[in-house]
C-alpha cells in the first residue's frame, strides 16, 4: 500500500470509529406525478484535515482492507434511525442504501438486516438495497442471499446498469425490483441516438420483467423530458435535487411539489428526429 493510501485508510478508520461520517439523502421522484418515491442514502466524510473525501475514494479502500462490514452496519443503523425521525415528522418514504457485494457474502446478512429493522420497528419494505456488479464479485453468486432479502420484503436495485459487468441475463435470473440506468446514458441522451435507444430498451426490458426503471443523473429539463418520453418510471439527479441533509427534506418536498408542473409542461418531443437541433436551440449542448 502506498503511504498516501495508508494515511487515508488510517484517517477513515478513525472517522468511522469516532462517528465523523454522515449521510446525505438524494430524492428520487415518480415521473408520472413528481411525488417522492424514495431517497438514496449517500455516505459523506468531511475530514477536519483532508476536507470532503469522496466515497469513490474511501469505499473501495474500506472494501480492500476489511472495513466494509463496519461501514455497512454503521450506515444501516444510521438510515433506519433517520427513517424513524422522518416518520415522526410525517414523511413516510423508502430509503435506498448502497451496499457492497462484499457485505452480502455472508448468508446471515439478510437476517441481521431484518433484526435491525425489527428492533427499531422499521417495516422491511421501506428499505431498498442498491447493488453494483464488480469484476471480483459477480452478483449471480449471491442468488441465495438476494432471494432471502426479497422474501423478507426488502427491495433490490441493480445500480449503474448497462455498463461494466452488469448483464441482461442477471435481470432475468436475480430477484431485482428496480433497474437504475447508468448516468452516462442520461448524460449523452441529447447528443446520442444510441443512448436514447439503450435507455428505451432497458426500460422496456425492465417493464417486461415487472421491474421499475430509474434514470440517474438527470441534470436538465430536457433530459427529464426525454427520459419521460422513453418510459422511465423514476428520476434522480441534480435537477430534481442534490443530495440533502436530512433536515432539508421536508422543505424540499414542499418546494418541489410547486416546481414540478413547470418542469414537465412541454409539448411532446421529437425523439428520433431532429433532436440535436432541439438541444442546441435550448443551449444545452
Ligand atoms: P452511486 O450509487 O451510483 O451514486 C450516485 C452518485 O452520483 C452519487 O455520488 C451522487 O451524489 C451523484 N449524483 C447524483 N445526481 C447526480 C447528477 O445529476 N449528476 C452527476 N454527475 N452526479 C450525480 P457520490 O455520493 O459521490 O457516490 C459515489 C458512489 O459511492 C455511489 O455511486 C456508490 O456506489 C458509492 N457509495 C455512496 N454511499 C455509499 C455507502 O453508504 N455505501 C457504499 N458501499 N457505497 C456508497
Ligand atoms: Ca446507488
Ligand atoms: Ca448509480
Amino acid at each position: 500500500m502506498r503511504k498516501a493510501e495508508a494515511e487515508l485508510l488510517a484517517s477513515f478508520e478513525q472517522a468511522l470509529a469516532a462517528g465523523q461520517l454522515h449521510m446525505a439523502y438524494q430524492p428520487k421522484v415518480a415521473v408520472k406525478d413528481g411525488s417522492l418515491v424514495r431517497v438514496e442514502a449517500l455516505v459523506r466524510w468531511d475530514d477536519p484535515m483532508l476536507g470532503a473525501v469522496e466515497p469513490a475514494r474511501f469505499v473501495p479502500l474500506a472494501e480492500q482492507h476489511g472495513l466494509i462490514d463496519d461501514l455497512t452496519q454503521w450506515g444501516l443503523r444510521r438510515i433506519l434511525g433517520q427513517w424513524l425521525k422522518w416518520r415522526d415528522e410525517g414523511i413516510d418514504t423508502c430509503i435506498a442504501f448502497n451496499i457492497s457485494a462484499l457485505s452480502l457474502q455472508s448468508l446471515d446478512f439478510p437476517d441481521l438486516v431484518e433484526r435491525m429493522c425489527r428492533a427499531l420497528e422499521v417495516p422491511t419494505d421501506r428499505l431498498v438495497l442498491e447493488l453494483t456488479e464488480g469484476a471480483t464479485q459477480p452478483l449471480i453468486k449471491l442468488m441465495d442471499t438476494l432471494t432471502r432479502f426479497r422474501i423478507k420484503g426488502i427491495g433490490l436495485a441493480i445500480d449503474d446498469f448497462g455498463t461494466g459487468y452488469s448483464s441482461l441475463m442477471q435481470l432475468r435470473q436475480l430477484p431485482f425490483t428496480e433497474v437504475k440506468i447508468d448516468q452516462s446514458f442520461v448524460a449523452d441522451i441529447e447528443r446520442s441516438r444510441d443512448c436514447r435507444l439503450i435507455i428505451q430498451s432497458i426500460t422496456e426490458l425492465a417493464h417486461g420483467l415487472g421491474l421499475t426503471a430509474t434514470a440517474e443523473g438527470v441534470e436538465t429539463m430536457h433530459q427529464l423530458r426525454l427520459v419521460r418520453e422513453l418510459g422511465c418510471d423514476v428520476v434522480q439527479g441534480y435537477l430534481i435535487s442534490p443530495p440533502l441533509e436530512p433536515r432539508a427534506l421536508k422543505g424540499w418536498k414542499a418546494k418541489f411539489r410547486r416546481a414540478w408542473p413547470a418542469m414537465i409542461a412541454e409539448e411532446k418531443l421529437a425523439l428520433w428526429g431532429d433532436i440535436e437541433s432541439d438541444a442546441l436551440s435550448e443551449g444545452q449542448v
